[in-house]
């Protein structure tokens, strides 16, 4: 039933926020009448773009073991609207799990995507973690080589930047990712991560409300049971594993009644050109 997904929402969003849960949840449930659009799998310490199309959903699944996504997106006709960590982050959560949507950039501003289906439910811990990070960000050789004097060609800025590059995209087009099944937090206003609890079989589900480019990197850090960095570091290639991405068509039934949300209509200006009677 629809209603066994929507019952863990750890808020309800009201007003603009507000989601069709009755929607939503049919679209997560109804698992039967979907015909499956492409399947792969993406290997360790690689990256991948794969485009999802307006009313689409898609299944990021951990097909071995725990695993963290570093998760980018963009409107697949305009790289300029991508998806826009921060303001998603104040509009849905520091983490975000089945009910919630990521928001694109300016001047767009909005949902890009609406989260179906999350079988993690991981909720929170004793120390405040939660699981589908936005607190933080992608690993990247810049902070690599600061924190540890080594060149490393496969962190997930760069797994993201080879990914995108069949799309005339270059690493300035990467922006500050979703990281699926990452558990993290802050204690003591410090950002902490926690090792993956993902196991094989779960899967992080959304449905595309606008033609999507969808990159993902299978961070080195694998399921973060071994950090990369700090005077515990260790090799964590042990932890690497591949994740499984599927697209799916859900029947045309399914979607009526919804559509595209467009882009925000604020039209004002900024300012910059004077109106008639004053500031109005
Ligand atoms: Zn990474």
């Amino acid at each position: 039933m629809a209603s066994n997904l929507w019952g863990y929402l750890p808020s309800t969003p009201v007003g603009p926020l507000a989601v069709d849960r009755a929607f939503y949840g049919r679209l997560g449930a109804e698992t039967a009448t979907r015909t499956l659009v492409e399947r792969f799998v993406i290997p360790i310490r690689t990256g991948k773009a794969w485009p999802v199309r307006a009313g689409q959903l898609c299944r990021v699944v951990v097909v071995e073991g725990p695993q963290v996504a570093d998760f980018n997106c963009w409107n697949l006709h305009n790289p300029r609207e991508r998806f826009w960590a921060a303001r998603t982050k104040q509009l849905e959560g520091s983490h975000v799990t089945t009910g919630n949507r990521l928001w694109s950039a300016l001047p767009y501003l909005r949902p890009m995507l609406t989260i179906t289906n999350d079988t993690v439910r991981y909720g929170v811990d004793a120390d405040g973690g939660r699981c589908h990070d936005l607190l933080g960000t992608r690993c990247d050789p810049y902070v690599h080589k600061l924190l540890t004097g080594e060149e490393f060609d496969y962190c997930c800025h760069s797994n993201l930047t080879r990914a995108i590059r069949p799309y005339r995209l270059t690493e300035l087009d990467v922006h500050d990712v979703l990281n699926i099944f990452q558990v993290t937090g802050l204690k003591d206003d410090r950002y902490f991560m926690k090792a993956s609890p993902a196991r094989k079989g779960d899967a992080f589900e959304f449905f595309a409300e606008i033609d999507l480019l969808c990159a993902i990197s299978t961070c080195p850090g694998g399921d973060l049971s071994i950090p990369l960095w700090g005077p515990d570091a260790g090799d964590t290639l042990s932890v690497c594993r591949p994740l499984g991405v599927e697209v799916y068509q859900p029947p045309a039934e399914l979607l009526a009644g919804w559509s595209s949300p467009p882009a925000s209509d604020y039209r004002g200006g900024h300012g910059l050109e004077a109106k008639a009677g004053g500031a109005g």
